[in-house]
This record gives structure tokens, C-alpha cells and sequence, in this order.
């Protein structure tokens, strides 16, 4: 039974008047709301067990190591992950790429190699591949999607060669919303040798992401994004490859022994998380995902789909509306326009009647391009969302069109 009130009442942000009106979030996409077991957790060990980790004798250190650690674990079955070696924490999705780009780059790209990503990837999944190419001349590749927003796969098939080392997807774009068959595009990738990076900052909310199922070699994702803090995210890499990369950023932490001839450095996954790590963040996030497998995915999934839906229905009646990406699977992101409103004009608008939206490039410049528009408005939906808030969001659509007389 999805008790839609008891999870919007878990959420104390839901219940705020934007000038005076009822808050319609819509701009999940972008960062989600936290619960507020999340805030309390976080809030509890700054006000009671605040110390760092990792390095204390003393309780109040253990305690938070201990934590920390839990948080790892609960967040390598979430993925379902092998071990917690396999699990290291970044800032965030875009940090945790930037750090493959870096070291899987050092260790295995030669100049001449390529590298694949989907032209509707967000910004950070292909400008830390450009950079590696300014580094190391590895050369960059393109699957070009369909006006529905589905990747051509047969384009994708013709770009893969023995030359091509890494293939970076999306597993949800954040724009179109389409859910890419990435555990097809893996066992192609691999079968010519290629690993492939899973950019899953937009997937881990709204699907079961699992990594042993997926084959994926790298997966990264936000805590932002999963109902956790800001400034806290994952990568995983499988255990083998990530033994054979060099440690990224040096400092405390990451090392074994240091001597000023030669340092040696710690295992995985503390090789990759040098100096403190936001460790309340850690649990905080750990927090996130378990009040999210309470509500359970598969719930939350079908509660979204319905409104994905619904939302799609209802918006296609407006007479000037163009939705961008529909893909036969899709998450419940909906990017749209409305011929002859400006995407920041609309956004403007919504926010005077408390809906909270998306306008602008959305990080996904190329996707603009292969539509020939310079923005879209996104709506994108939740656990805690409900029709009520989609009639208000397409009510509202609706006036604009009036009041602006097109
Ligand atoms: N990848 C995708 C698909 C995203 O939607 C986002 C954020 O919107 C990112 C990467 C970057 O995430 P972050 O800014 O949390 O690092």
C-alpha cells in the first residue's frame, strides 16, 4: 500500500508556500527533497558524535568510523556490488567520472584509443573526456539518438572497434528521460574489450540498479539526487580494475606509508578518498537509501510511471506543448516547450504559482542542437508527487497560453 500523505509528511520541505501557494516541487531532476529521518540523522551526529574518522582511538571517532562504514556497506547492497572495496565516495556524480577519466585515463589510454558517449549525455559525462583527450589524444565518439530520444544502436555497433577503450552512458537521460539499454550496450562494449562507465545520477531514484546484473565496469551516481545531502557521491568500479588505477588526489587517507623517497598506498576503497571525506554526508546518504528501500523501489517506480503518464496525457491536450523524448522506456522526466514562450519565460511564470521547474540547456547542450531549441522547461517527478500537483502544473500551462494569447 503506497501511502502517498504518510511519505509527503516524511518530507518538511512539501509543506512550504512559495508566495503564498502550496509548493509544487517538479525539479526533482535537478536535486531531490530530503526526509526527514536524513536530516535527523545528519543532525544528530554533528550535535552528538561529531569527530573524524578513521583516525581517532576515541569513541566519539569510532563511533563516526563506524557509521561511515555501515553507510558503505548499506550502499554496496543497494547496488549490489561485491564488496565495499568497490565502493568509493566523491563529491558527486560529476567528480566520480572526472576521477575515472583521470586514472583509468592514466593507466590504460594511449593516444589513438577512443572513447563512445551518447549524444544525450549531460555535461559530465563527455567534458572530462574531452580533457583526457587534450591529455592523452584519445579520441572521442558519438551514438546519435532518434527524435523519440532513443540511442541508434546500429550507429553504435558501427563505432565499436578494438581502438575503443571506454564507452561512458547514461542509464537515465536527464533530459529525455529515456532509460538506455545499457545492459545491452555493456556486452557489446565488452566484447570488443571496451569498458564502460554508467552515468546512473539519474537512474538510482527510480530504478533498480544493479551492478553484478548490469556487468557495468564503473557506475556513479549523487546523493542529491537519491533523497540524501548534497556533496556526496559513489563510484563504483569493479575490485580488479580499480586495483590496476593509480590513486587520484594524494593527501591523508589514500597512503600506507609515506617517505619522502617513495610512498606507498592504502587498499581500496581508501586509495581513491584522500583527506577527510564529508563523512556526515556518507551518513547521511546511508540514511537516504535505507528509508528508500523502506518505501521500496519497485512502489516508488510504479507510483512514478503512473504519473509519468498521467502527466503525459494531460500535457499533450495542450494545444502548443511539444514534449522532447519518447522512449518506449522512459523515467519520469518530461522536457517540453511551448511554441512562442521562452523556456525561462515559462519557468518564470510557474514559479509565480509555486511550481518549481527546470528551464535552460539542462547540461545537455547536444541535445538542444540535435532539436534546434536553446532551452526546455523539464518537469520531473518523485516519490512524494501527485496528480493533484500534475492538474495544477498543466492548469497552469494552460492560463499561460491564454494569458499570452498565442
Ligand atoms: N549526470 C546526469 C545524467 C545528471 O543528471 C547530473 C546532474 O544533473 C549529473 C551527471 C551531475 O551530477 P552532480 O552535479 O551531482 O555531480
Amino acid at each position: 500500500m503506497y501511502d502517498i500523505h504518510k511519505i509527503r509528511a516524511d518530507f518538511p520541505i512539501l509543506e512550504e508556500k512559495i508566495y503564498g501557494k502550496p509548493l509544487v516541487y517538479l525539479d526533482n531532476g535537478a536535486t531531490a527533497q530530503r526526509p526527514r529521518v536524513v536530516i535527523d540523522k545528519m543532525t544528530e551526529y554533528y550535535l552528538r558524535y561529531n569527530s573524524n574518522v578513521h583516525r581517532g582511538v576515541h569513541y566519539l571517532s569510532n563511533k563516526c568510523t563506524d557509521a561511515n562504514e555501515e553507510a558503505r556497506r548499506i550502499i554496496q547492497q543497494f547496488i549490489g556490488a561485491a564488496s565495499e572495496k568497490e565502493i568509493i565516495f566523491t563529491r558527486g556524480t560529476t567528480e566520480a567520472i572526472n576521477l575515472v577519466a583521470y586514472t583509468f585515463g592514466e593507466a590504460f589510454i594511449q593516444e589513438g584509443d577512443e572513447i563512445i558517449v551518447t549524444e544525450m549525455e549531460h555535461h559530465a559525462d563527455i567534458v572530462p573526456w574531452q580533457m583526457l583527450y587534450e591529455r592523452k589524444g584519445a579520441r572521442l565518439k558519438v551514438i546519435p539518438f532518434d527524435d523519440k530520444g532513443e540511442l541508434r544502436l546500429d550507429e553504435y555497433e558501427k563505432l565499436l572497434t578494438d581502438r575503443v577503450k571506454l564507452v561512458g552512458v547514461a542509464y537515465v537521460s536527464n533530459v529525455l528521460g529515456t532509460e538506455n539499454p545499457v545492459r545491452e550496450i555493456i556486452a557489446k562494449a565488452h566484447a570488443v574489450g571496451a569498458k564502460v562507465l554508467v552515468d546512473a545520477a539519474q537512474a538510482v531514484a527510480h530504478l533498480q540498479v544493479d551492478v553484478r546484473q548490469l556487468d557495468c565496469d564503473f557506475l556513479a551516481f549523487s546523493g542529491h539526487k537519491l533523497y540524501g545531502p548534497t556533496g556526496i557521491g559513489v563510484l563504483y568500479g569493479k575490485e580488479a580494475l580499480l586495483q590496476q588505477m593509480p590513486p587520484w588526489q594524494g593527501g591523508g587517507e589514500m597512503i600506507s606509508e609515506v617517505r619522502f623517497e617513495k610512498t606507498t598506498y592504502n587498499e581500496l576503497p581508501f586509495k581513491f578518498e584522500a583527506g577527510t571525506p564529508d563523512f556526515i554526508g556518507i551518513i547521511g546518504l546511508g540514511e537516504a537509501v535505507r528509508y528508500v528501500e523502506q518505501i521500496g523501489r519497485e512502489n516508488i517506480r510504479r507510483h512514478e510511471q503512473a504519473l509519468l503518464d498521467y502527466a503525459t496525457g494531460r500535457m499533450k491536450q495542450i494545444p502548443r506543448l511539444r514534449i522532447y523524448g519518447e522512449a518506449a522506456a522512459k523515467a519520469s522526466v518530461i522536457s517540453f516547450q511551448i511554441d512562442g514562450i521562452h523556456h525561462f519565460d515559462l519557468g518564470t511564470l510557474l514559479d509565480q504559482m509555486g511550481i518549481a521547474v527546470r528551464t535552460g540547456q539542462l547540461c545537455a547542450e547536444p541535445v538542444m542542437q540535435h532539436y534546434g531549441v536553446t532551452g526546455m522547461v523539464r518537469a520531473s517527478f518523485a516519490m512524494y508527487n501527485t496528480p493533484e500537483e500534475i492538474d495544477k502544473l498543466c492548469e497552469v500551462l494552460g492560463k499561460i497560453e491564454k494569458m499570452l494569447n498565442i
